[in-house]
């Protein structure tokens, strides 16, 4: 199917693959194998082997190879999401693929040794602040686990039981209970993360799960004052002059979605039985339902099947519509993971 553009379609899905280059296991055991995909960024292309002879071509909004940075995966996929956030429109972007493929790398690095590293996440916050006038305008972010269709507050890990409830008048969605830490600098924001990121683990070691069946929800939620009628300036004869009415400040809101989803293995592990099988079938049910909503989407159907998963509810306000959403798949160059390679790239593909 030719890839649409996605400028000239609102409310469509951007789709982004990331390369992650061979890692030290990878670089011996597979030394003697060539990689299953082979990147082709100019032409937005990806191959994926068949076999030594054969590959089948898939076309995507952007490919980032193995040799991407950061700041160019940043720049690429999530500063035209952020640019909107800041312009009023909600707004996500997602990380979908096999663990260990880098999804948390792209979204939620921190940067710490090296600046260079740093991830979405705090990419964003980075141009939030410098665009708000924090005398005005005010960010609050809260950070949330949903695992097995049960969503948990990771600022307040007791709180593990939030609701999700939509407003009838304007289809807001929001989370009764879910902590929401008002935001001045971009220490605090790192420190929110840090305390996120430990909660998540030491909640998982309790489950005696891992971070990859569940999924990181952070919401960035930002209000800035905006005057209702402009100042129209009058420069007629040189001097300027003031025509404004009295104009009164209003607060508009909006927010971005960063996700950091499970990993996508799990929607393929059949032979689970009694709590894997029923975490299987959640983990199953939420990606399931976040591809037909995207599908959806990229149909232009007028029915989105929202209302299916925690997820989706979730992402309601801030995907599809007005919304701007980022979509980056990641995958791994192992020959031996063909099979999941492929079907996080044909996850992709349905979405464009
Ligand atoms: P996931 O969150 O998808 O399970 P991670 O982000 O934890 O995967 O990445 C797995 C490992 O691979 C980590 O050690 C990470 O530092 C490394 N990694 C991932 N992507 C890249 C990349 N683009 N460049 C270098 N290292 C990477
Ligand atoms: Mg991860």
């Amino acid at each position: 199917r030719p890839s649409r553009n996605s400028h000239a379609v609102p409310g469509r899905v951007r789709v982004a693959v990331r390369l992650r280059p061979r890692n030290s296991e990878e670089m011996v055991a597979d030394a003697d194998f060539a990689d299953c995909v082979e990147v082709q960024p100019e032409l937005k292309r990806l191959k994926l082997r068949r076999n030594n002879w054969d590959a089948d071509t898939y076309e995507f909004d952007e490919v980032l190879t193995e040799f991407a940075s950061q700041k160019r995966v940043y720049e690429v996929v999530a500063k035209p999401v952020v640019e909107s956030v800041l312009d009023g429109c909600n707004g996500t972007v997602m990380a979908y693929g096999q663990t260990g493929t880098g999804k948390t790398f792209t979204l939620g690095r921190l940067g710490d040794g090296d600046a260079s590293d740093r991830g979405i996440m705090v990419r964003s916050m980075e141009d939030i602040f410098a665009d708000l006038s924090l005398d005005t305008d005010s960010v609050t972010v809260s950070y949330l686990q949903l695992y097995m269709e049960t969503l948990q507050d990771l600022l307040n890990p007791a709180n593990d039981n939030i609701p999700i409830v939509e407003d009838p008048r304007n289809g807001d969605v929001s989370m009764p209970g879910a902590t929401l830490v008002e935001i001045t600098d971009q220490q605090s924001f790192l420190e929110l993360l840090r305390v996120g990121e430990a909660n998540r683990v030491a909640a998982n070691t309790k489950l005696n799960t891992e971070s990859s069946r569940s999924h990181a929800i952070l919401m960035v939620h930002i209000k800035r004052s905006v005057l209702e009628s402009e100042d129209i300036v009058s420069t007629q004869n040189g001097d300027a002059s003031h025509l404004t009415k009295p104009s009164k400040p209003l607060v508009r809101k909006s927010k971005l979605v960063v996700v950091d989803l499970a990993g996508s293995e799990r929607v393929h592990k059949s032979g689970s039985e009694g709590h894997m099988l029923e975490e299987a079938k959640s983990i199953n049910l939420s990606l399931s339902s976040l591809g037909k909503c995207i599908n959806a989407l990229a149909e232009n159907n007028a029915h989105v099947p929202f209302r299916d998963s925690k997820l989706t509810r979730m992402l309601r306000d801030s995907f599809g519509g007005t919304a701007r959403t980022s979509l980056i798949v990641t995958i791994g160059p192992s020959p031996r993971h063909r099979g999941e390679t492929s079907s996080t790239i044909l996850f992709g593909q349905r979405a464009m």
